[in-house]
Formats: C-alpha cells, structure tokens, sequence
C-alpha cells in the first residue's frame, strides 16, 4: 500500500531554481569584471565554451564533496583555478574571484517552469522543505529573492551541518525540522548521486526529476519519476486515489 504523504522536500538546485542559466551568467559576469570576457567578443560562442568547461569541473568537484574528499571552502577555490588553469589564464586572486562570482549567483533567482506553480499548490496542503547541498548564504538569499520562502518550514543547507547529500545524517535533520515520519515524507530532486542515492540510503520515498528523460541508472529505488515539475501534482492526486504508482524498482 502507497504511504499518503504529509511532507514534500525538495532539492533546489535544477530542481525548483534554474542553477544552470544562474551560473553561466555569475560565472560571465564576474569574468567581464575582471576583463576576461570582454564586450566586443563573440559573447554567446564564449559563454556555452567557457561554461561548459566550469560545468565539468564544478560537477566533479561537487561529486568528490559528496563522497567527502572535498569541503565547500576548498569547491569554492579549487573550481576556478582549475578552469582558469585549463583556459590558460593566470594572476587570478581565487578567493576575491569567487566572491564575485557568489555574490552575482546570490542575486540571481530563475525559477524553473513549474516550480512556482507546485509550490503554491501544495503549501496549504504539505509542509514542505528544501534540502540543498549549496552555499549557505547563496542558498538563503535566492531564496528570499524568490518571495517562495514562506513556502517552507525548513530550510537544510548541509555546508551549515558538515555532511552533505547523500550522507543519510542530512536527510534525518531535515526530517526532525519537517517533524515529518519518514515513511510520510517524500523527496524531489534531479541528481542520481546525491538525491537518488541518498534518498535511497536513508529509506525516504524519491521523486526523480528527469526533465531530460535520462534512464534509470537502477541501483537505487525510485518511487516516481517526473519529466515536468507539474507531474508531482498529478502524482499527489493519485497518492490520495492510489490509481497508478508509477513504481521504478531495480533490476532483479
Ligand atoms: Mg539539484
């Protein structure tokens, strides 16, 4: 029997807030800062090719955060000397850099298509809470600028606690801030490491996020899976009726 769900905890980051397109413009914005992109070039060439180089840099080092050789304040260095390394430029003062680029992602909230509409939805009927590996005071800020925080009971930054997403001790805290059981409380988020697995290594219902239709990777349980975050409505409704789970379950 399908539990009826008295919590929703969300992932923000290409979840609810369009980190992507955030990034790209703090990480070109704070590059034309300092000179690095200047205005007369080819902007839109420039800024997929020197973005897609941060991407990859920024999503291995998150991945090694999540598996603990990494703290955020060594993320927050390491990520731009790496790109500023590939790219061949040098003189940077890393700590000053990263501060330009946080305080343009700080200010710079894009909600992704949905993400308004299912909040204000289901906070009448939900307590709801977000449960982010970011920056704490980036994460904080965006989240005022969206006007959404109201939405919210809790809000867990894991850079404020020590242990990040999929570290199960994450998942427990932001239960006792829900005051939600476990088994009512489900879980929304788009990444396989850190949400999938650790949704699945803290035993709390997942709701995949998988706006590009990605498949399944299969070592984890997924109760759900989304392309639109419109879907989530749906699929609450039909928590209610229990008429077609959608149930993912692992190979045999
Ligand atoms: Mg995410």
């Amino acid at each position: 029997m399908l539990p009826t769900y008295r919590a929703i905890l969300f992932d923000l980051d290409n979840t609810l807030f369009d980190y992507d397109s955030s990034a790209q413009a703090a990480l070109i914005g704070a590059l034309e800062e300092i000179g690095r992109v200047a205005d007369g070039d080819d902007r839109s060439a420039l800024r997929a090719d020197i973005y897609a180089d941060y991407h990859h840099i920024n999503a291995e080092l998150w991945k090694q955060l999540e598996n603990g050789e990494l703290d955020l304040n060594e993320l927050r260095i390491h990520r731009f000397q790496r790109l500023f390394d590939h790219r061949g430029w040098s003189d940077t003062d890393w700590e000053t850099f990263s501060r330009r680029y946080l305080d343009r992602l700080a200010s710079d909230v894009r909600m992704l298509p949905g993400a308004c509409r299912v909040l204000t939805a289901l906070h009448h009927r939900y307590t709801l809470g977000v449960l982010t590996n970011g920056i704490a005071g980036v994460q904080r800020e965006r989240i005022r600028l969206s006007g959404l925080a109201g939405c919210f009971t809790a809000v867990v930054i894991s850079g404020e606690y020590g242990f990040a997403k999929p570290d199960p001790r994450i998942f427990s805290i932001a239960l006792d801030h829900l005051h939600s059981p476990r088994s009512q409380t489900l879980f929304v988020g788009d990444s396989v490491t850190s949400d999938m697995a650790g949704a699945d290594r803290a035993g709390i219902d997942f709701c995949w996020f998988n706006p590009e239709n990605t498949p399944h990777p299969g070592m984890y349980t997924t109760r759900y899976c989304i392309r639109r975050l419109d879907d989530l409505l749906d699929i609450l409704a039909e928590n209610q009726e229990i008429r077609d789970p959608q149930r993912i379950t692992p190979p045999s």
